[in-house]
């Protein structure tokens, strides 16, 4: 007798071996057993003829740390079948913190995370990790966030990370390392991750070489002076071949100005030959998504967020803000869409250079502008390519980002605001279904592989990853002919179709398409 046996379906086990017609039984939180159970009982039995029958899926970047704490059920992410998420993304989030940080840092992220979550310790990644225990829909993973580590130990200055800092820095990641970080995340157009050199990078991602964690990293685009090779993949790479950690490149993809430029983005990441053990992620759309505080230059972060609004107050500093913002992104933001101003949520949805006409304002001081009202509280995303062949390409492109072996799916999903970028719903059903048939690059064995198991091994998340007896009932049902995104970027707020079932720990989270509001989510590994 088993708790749940998932019958008649055909189990693609995240292998990438043939999928094969089999039923899983389910006991507690874990499979059971696997194969011809029709002579089996279960107290509950969910019916999957016609279905396919996969582990959960695993989002490798998604911006959710703060979301899945007050919104705990979750739906955007659960719908589409992810049952894991891995934090800490960019470097941008809240552990190792003390209170007094997390305050200074949980403000300055409400543009990408929204508002930080009140009564959680930040001050271990031991406590953090228990804020997510039983608390949320999916399970979460956890890499140490090199901004809070920065913010910790140098401030919120352009200071070296060196000496003692350096020492307790690296005792801090040793010990989130040994309390069950996955690894170390970085985005190094951020800040304060960007006044770091990359001797700064190699010393910290030592202990994490030694758990045997990955370094997860945002590129650098700024301060690339003080990187190896002017910063990027050479960066990357040479933090892998100093420090021994392995390097998974985030969001690592096409957009429209590099469209079709596959074997050249391969050639940079392959560079290091078999020297650094490189992997990487990317979501399958033609442009991202961020917080426009973090475009502002870098010497207007010193001092964190009261800082930056008293030099968005001041006339002559203002000025230069709005110079650097309109040389720097002046054709990206004319055609920015707003996603999250949470005093202004009627401007959500809206164009910044209608915004900015609007305002009667140039685009740079109608920006600083929105920035003072909303105190840094702002997201946006960039508008889709003119050119429905650029588009496609891109989509074309991120099957063969996907074909590599060493390649997953990272959503970079940003949970605020009433229009957000659509990755945040449809990034697995799209890989899934709308590409893998509109191109047929992988088969449905392959996606599916590159979104369980390929992530598991790499992260270290024992026991996920596999419809196999004894790993965790993490399992997705749906029609492999239906499942489809629907969250298009003018309507981005719309779950996917033709995903029935999915089980968390062996919970049944999604039922018939329907949340059911189980929190079964973990901590994991
Ligand atoms: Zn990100």
């Amino acid at each position: 007798m088993f708790d749940i046996v998932i019958t008649g379906g055909t189990v693609v086990d995240g292998t990438g071996g043939p999928s094969r017609r089999a039923d899983v039984g389910i006991t507690g939180d874990r499979v059971a057993a696997v194969g011809d159970l029709s002579r089996a009982s279960g107290a509950r039995v969910i019916d999957a003829a016609g279905m396919a029958v996969s582990p959960g899926f695993i989002d490798t970047h998604v911006h959710s740390d703060a979301a899945l704490l007050t919104d705990p059920q979750h739906p955007e992410g659960i719908l589409q079948g992810i049952t894991t998420e891995i934090l800490g993304q960019d470097g941008l989030s809240y552990c190792p913190l003390s209170a007094e940080n997390y305050r200074i840092y949980g403000r300055y992220l409400r543009g990408i995370l929204g508002d930080p979550p009140e009564g959680i310790d930040t001050s271990s990644v031991a406590s953090f990790r228990e804020a997510y225990r039983g608390a949320t829909a999916v399970n979460t993973a956890y890499l140490i966030a090199h901004g809070a580590l920065r913010l910790e130990t140098c401030g919120f200055d352009d200071v070296p990370m060196t000496g003692d800092r350096l020492e307790r820095a690296q005792r801090l990641v040793r010990e989130g390392m040994e309390q069950g970080a996955v690894g170390l995340a970085t985005g190094l157009s951020y800040h304060p991750q960007a006044w770091s050199d990359t001797t700064e990078i190699v010393e910290i991602c030592r202990p994490v070489a030694e758990a045997g964690g990955v370094y997860v990293t945002h590129l650098r685009d700024v301060n690339t002076d003080r990187a190896f090779g002017n910063g990027g993949v050479p960066e990357a790479l040479e933090v892998g071949r100093r420090s021994g950690v392995k390097v998974h490149f985030s969001h690592y993809r096409t957009a429209a100005h590099n469209a079709g430029q596959v074997k050249e983005r391969f050639d940079e990441i392959d560079a290091a030959g078999g020297e650094v053990s490189v992997s990487g992620d990317l979501y399958p759309y033609p442009t991202g998504s961020t917080f426009p505080a973090s475009n502002l230059p870098s010497y207007a972060h010193v001092g964190g967020p009261d800082a930056i609004i008293q030099r968005l107050k001041d006339p002559r500093e203002r000025r230069g803000l709005v110079d650097h913002i309109e040389a720097s992104m002046k054709r990206p933001l004319v055609e920015a869409v707003l996603s999250y101003l949470p005093n202004h949520p009627h401007l959500e949805g809206m164009v910044m250079g209608d915004i900015a006409d609007s305002l009667g304002m140039g685009l740079g001081e109608a920006l600083c502008h929105l920035l003072l009202e909303e105190d840094l509280q702002i997201a946006f995303w960039g508008t889709p390519p003119d050119s429905v062949n650029v588009w496609r390409q891109v989509s074309r492109d991120s099957q063969d980002f996907l074909a590599r072996p060493d390649f997953m799916v990272g959503s970079d999903s940003i949970h605020v605001g009433s229009f957000p970028h659509p990755r945040a719903y449809g990034t697995f059903p799209r890989f899934i279904g709308r590409l893998r048939r509109r191109f047929n690059v992988l088969t449905l064995e392959q996606v599916i592989q590159r979104v369980t198991d390929n992530p598991a091994r790499r992260f270290g998340l024992t026991g996920r990853g596999r419809v196999e007896e004894g790993y965790f009932a993490d399992v997705v049902v749906f029609d492999p002919d239906r499942i489809i995104d629907t969250a298009t970027f003018d309507d981005p707020k719309q779950h996917p179709v033709g995903i029935p079932y999915v089980l968390v720990n062996g919970a049944v989270s999604v039922d018939q398409g329907r949340l059911t509001g189980i929190l079964a989510g973990q901590p994991v590994p």
